[in-house]
């Protein structure tokens, strides 16, 4: 068995030689032809070389009688200029030094074609001040049918795709180019560089910066999101949004787009520890710049908005960042009025009474219309009240997220039990709201 399975068995040089008696190829090209075999080798070093000892093979063959000279000839131009030497010595007139084009890339060398995406590579993300990049090479192109119908051929089972060639050199090669200024990055790359080889061309695509912050809303009617009314009126004055936009202009963003966790009402303020945001900035013209610059900009741009960016992140943060805002604990600031008088004994009772308690509440009529209709259950953990005049009172109030707190004061007609209002005996009402503390 092992006897035949070696009398079939067409070593490396073979190969090359029978490639090389029929076809010009590239150091690039004939070296990715055997691009499994050895490791720690480019292909363009594995092609000089099976070049080289292919053109001593098939010396050694000529001087022994075992190849005509037409054949070293053919064999000695396939090789080209390393050849000329030899020629010259064997007295045969081969013009070696005239450029062909590769049967497989098409181009004089695959090596210079990969220099020059290089280059025009990192012009590109020079031009937006990229720090990562990553490379993608666009499939069926006719390089690679080619590649295809030579391995299949004279039946190479160990050559490489054109494709992971091309994205592992032209990623090496600008990276050096760049001296290491800009890398390659599998996970997050700020642009994707494309190689489309039937177009000989190089694009990029620029992916969405992902900035994450906390947001301050300091005054009230102020909403998250741009409210823009059928006629293209804004509803409400400003917004969290808007104080982002800013974005726009600094870093030449297309689109930038508000994902915050969780979301106060319009006329609630966000005070104390500020509610955390990630904004999605799109096709941005630049992806590097001072944070704080950036920070700052926005701040002097907007009065009642204020960010502090804590540094960049991924979409996959976008989506946690979502849906972590309701196991948050929050601490509320209410300012409460009720329609009789209230003493400070009642406020401590309240205090004892709401701590650590199961609030039932049914999703608050003011906003049915859409939210279902479902029943939660969120607890209070404490509240802290002070009294202001005999019908009005502050209280600080702890809970987990997801509470209404309007409808924890007023009761919202027996939606929400137990209630302020429920408890005073009275109707409370909550006039002013901020939130004050949300839990990271
Ligand atoms: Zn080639």
């Amino acid at each position: 068995m092992r006897y035949l399975k070696s009398m079939v068995d067409e070593n490396i040089l073979d190969k090359t030689l029978a490639l090389l008696k029929k076809y010009y190829l590239c150091d690039n090209c004939l070296g990715r032809l055997f691009a499994r075999l050895g490791r720690g080798l480019t292909n363009k070093q594995r092609g000089e070389t099976l070049k080289i000892v292919a053109l001593m093979e098939a010396h050694r063959k000529l001087i022994e009688g075992l190849l005509s000279v037409e054949e070293f000839e053919k064999i000695a131009t396939n090789i080209g200029s390393i050849a000329d030497d030899t020629a010259v010595e064997l007295g045969l007139d081969l013009k070696l030094s005239e450029i062909r084009k590769c049967s497989i890339c098409g181009f004089q060398s695959l090596d210079l074609k990969i220099n020059e995406y290089a280059k025009k590579a990192l012009e590109l993300l020079r031009r937006y001040s990229a720090r990562t990049f990553l490379v993608g090479v666009m499939k069926n192109s006719s390089i690679e049918r080619k590649e295809e119908a030579i391995a299949s051929e004279y039946g190479l089972k160990f050559y490489e795709n054109v494709r992971n060639e091309l994205k592992r050199e032209v990623g090496k090669a600008v990276q050096s180019m760049s001296n290491m200024n800009v890398r390659v990055d599998f996970s997050k790359p700020d642009i994707v560089v494309v190689i489309d080889l039937d177009k000989d061309i190089v694009s990029i695509r620029r992916m969405p910066l992902y900035l994450k912050g906390l947001y301050w809303k300091l005054g009230r009617n102020i909403s998250q999101s741009k409210w823009i009314l059928w006629d293209g009126s804004k509803k409400y004055p400003y917004s969290v949004q808007e104080a982002l936009e800013t974005l726009k202009e600094l870093i030449g963003a297309k689109e930038v787009v508000l994902h915050a966790s969780g979301r106060e009402d319009v006329d609630v303020r966000m005070l104390g520890s500020g509610r955390l945001f990630i904004v999605e900035v799109k096709e941005p013209e630049k992806y590097s710049f001072s944070i704080r610059d950036i920070e700052r900009k926005v701040n002097e741009k907007s009065r009642y908005v204020k960010v502090r960016f804590l540094g960049e992140a991924s979409r996959k943060e976008v989506r946690l960042a979502k849906m972590e805002h309701a196991r948050k604990i929050k601490v509320y600031k209410a300012l409460v009025v009720v329609d009789k008088n209230v003493s400070e004994e009642q406020l401590r009772g309240l205090e004892e009474y709401f701590t650590n308690k199961v609030v039932r509440q049914r999703t608050p009529r003011r906003v049915l219309h859409r939210r279902p209709d479902v029943v939660r259950l969120r607890r209070v953990h404490s509240i802290k009240t002070k009294l202001l005049s005999s019908h009005v009172f502050e209280a600080l109030i702890k809970c987990d997220g997801g509470l209404y707190i309007k409808e924890l004061v007023s009761g919202d007609n027996g939606r929400t039990k137990p209630s302020f209002s429920e408890y005073l005996k009275a109707e409370a009402k909550c006039v002013e709201l901020d939130v004050v503390y949300v839990s990271t």
